[in-house]
Order: structure tokens, then C-alpha cells, then sequence
């Protein structure tokens, strides 16, 4: 039977008695709203781990002012069947008052990888993710923890953010889970009216071009992204918030199309802000030229 949970003290007791018997523990972080993106998390961590957290948290402080976080999409019900379907034993769902006592004042503030890509536009989002990821890990003290490479860069900075911290945790990255026409899915979906979901399925074409330019040995960087910005921009409803390459490891942007390369892009449709990418590691390919 999987549980409910509102308060820390719950899941520490709950948690240890599974530590007690020997049980390992996965932690599949969300803001909830899932689909089959965040099912593959779970999935993953079911079929790794004797029991499964997924913690459903609309985490306010990652949010920047003028951003959604009043409208973000919210279905507990939803949400634990799809997570009780999917074999998870817990939810975790505090109210933010529970996150955030009174006077909190302490941050996990990365200083480099946050500072491209998403968290240029989004300049404290990064800041409250690595806050309240610690926090989850300190209070699940999970064996491992599942992120999407949907969110590209999140999932390089908690990387980097497990080994700076010496956390002793095991990160997963899970691929990309994408609808029929190729669309990523997202919470964020919900936002778009049917022209823009239609008009959205651009971003996965931009994502393969860029995939097919690189494939066939295009080691201009400029070159890819812009061949990628223009299929974009043809779109009317498309406004393109920034297509970049950087390195995976540093978010570093690079000239040449070597290395671990992440190749990431954010494009608003309406009031619905997309994100997209794929990644390749040119590593062991250039080592055979
Ligand atoms: P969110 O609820 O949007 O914060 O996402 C929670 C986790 O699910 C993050 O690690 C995301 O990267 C992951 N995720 C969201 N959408 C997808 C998707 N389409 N495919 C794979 N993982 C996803």
C-alpha cells in the first residue's frame, strides 16, 4: 500500500524502518502534474530500489517573480494512482510552510553552471532547485535519485552538486519521454492552446536537425544552432528564448562540436515556456577518427 506523507518527521520514521530491514531507497524528486515522463522516473526507481519516494512539490522558491508558479498545474489524486500504479511506495507532499520554517536562511547556491542556458533567464531558479533537492535528500537520504535529461542542465548541476557536496547518493538521468509527434512532454503542455500545441511539435524537429547536422559531421557549433534557430523561427507562434551548445560537463558554450556536448534550447509558445535538447558524447566517436 503506498502512503501519503505531509510531514518530515512521517517520512524519517517511515524511512528508517525501511533502513532498518535493509531496504534500498530511491527518491524520484517532481513538482507533480505526472505524465509518462516523470512514470519513467518511478518505473526506473521501482525496478532499482526495494522502495520508491516520489515527492510531489511545487518548490516556490525556484520560481522567479513573473513566472507560473500560482498557475503551475496541480492533481494529487492523479497523481497517486499514477504513482501507486507504477509500484511507488510513498508520496511525499509537504505544504511549503513545512519545507520552509520561519525564518529559513539557508541556500545551496552554485556558482558557474547555473549561470547559462535556463538560468540566464531564469536567474534564481537554480538556486532553489539545488536548495530543495538537498533538502529532500537530507530528509529521504536516499541510495539514488532519478532526473530527467528533459531538464538538461538541472540534471548536470545536481551531478556536480552530489560530488562538490560529497552527498552519498547515486544520480540517474532517465532519457527524454516525448508524445506521439515528438513534442517532449511536460506539465507545462496544459498552457498551450491547440494552434500552439500543434506549432510546438518544432522544437523535437529542431532537436533532430541538430541531431542529423551533428551525425553527418558538422563540427561547427554556430553552424547547427542557427540551421536549428531558423527551422524554429519559421514558425510564427514560436519565440525562441535562447538555442545554444555547450559543453555537458560545465555549460560552458563551445565553438566546435566536440567532447560531451549538450545542445539545449527554450522557446515560448503563448504563455507556455518549452524547453528541448539532446545530447552527444563525441568522446569516444572522435577518438576513432
Ligand atoms: P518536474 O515535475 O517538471 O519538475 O519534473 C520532475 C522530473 O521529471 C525531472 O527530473 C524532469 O527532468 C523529469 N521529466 C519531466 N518531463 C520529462 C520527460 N518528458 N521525460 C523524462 N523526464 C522528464
Amino acid at each position: 500500500m503506498m502512503v501519503i506523507l505531509k510531514t518530515i518527521d512521517e517520512v524519517r520514521k517511515q524511512v528508517k524502518a525501511w533502513k532498518k530491514e535493509g531496504l534500498s531507497v530511491g527518491l524520484v524528486p517532481t513538482m507533480g502534474y505526472l505524465h509518462e515522463g516523470h512514470q519513467s522516473l518511478i518505473q526506473k526507481s521501482v525496478e532499482q530500489n526495494d522502495r520508491t519516494v516520489v515527492s510531489v512539490f511545487v518548490n516556490p522558491m525556484q520560481f522567479g517573480p513573473n513566472e507560473d508558479l500560482e498557475s503551475y498545474p496541480r492533481d494529487l489524486d492523479a497523481d497517486a494512482k499514477l504513482c501507486e500504479a507504477t509500484g511507488a511506495d510513498m508520496i511525499f507532499n509537504p505544504e511549503p510552510s513545512e519545507m520552509y520554517a520561519e525564518g529559513f536562511c539557508s541556500y545551496v547556491n552554485m556558482t558557474g553552471l547555473p549561470d547559462a542556458l535556463c538560468g540566464l533567464t531564469r536567474p534564481v531558479h537554480f538556486k532553489g532547485v539545488c536548495t530543495v533537492v538537498s533538502k529532500l535528500f537530507h530528509i529521504v537520504t536516499p541510495d539514488r535519485a532519478y532526473f530527467g535529461q528533459k531538464d538538461a542542465q538541472q540534471l548536470a548541476i545536481i551531478m556536480r552538486m552530489v560530488m562538490d557536496l560529497n552527498m552519498d547518493i547515486e544520480i540517474v538521468g532517465c532519457p527524454i519521454i516525448r508524445e506521439e509527434d515528438g513534442l517532449a512532454k511536460s506539465s507545462r503542455n496544459i498552457y498551450l492552446t491547440p494552434e500552439e500545441r500543434k506549432a510546438a511539435v518544432v522544437l523535437s524537429k529542431a532537436v533532430k536537425l541538430g541531431q542529423k547536422l551533428v551525425a553527418d559531421g558538422e563540427k561547427d557549433a554556430k553552424t547547427v544552432v542557427d540551421k536549428m534557430k531558423a527551422l524554429i523561427s519559421a514558425e510564427p507562434l514560436a519565440d525562441i528564448d535562447y538555442v545554444e551548445m555547450v559543453n555537458m560537463d560545465t555549460m560552458k558554450a563551445i565553438d566546435r562540436v566536440e567532447g560531451h556536448i549538450l545542445c539545449a534550447m527554450a522557446v515560448r509558445f503563448g504563455k507556455a515556456r518549452l524547453i528541448d535538447n539532446f545530447i552527444i558524447d563525441c568522446r569516444n566517436v572522435d577518438k576513432n577518427e
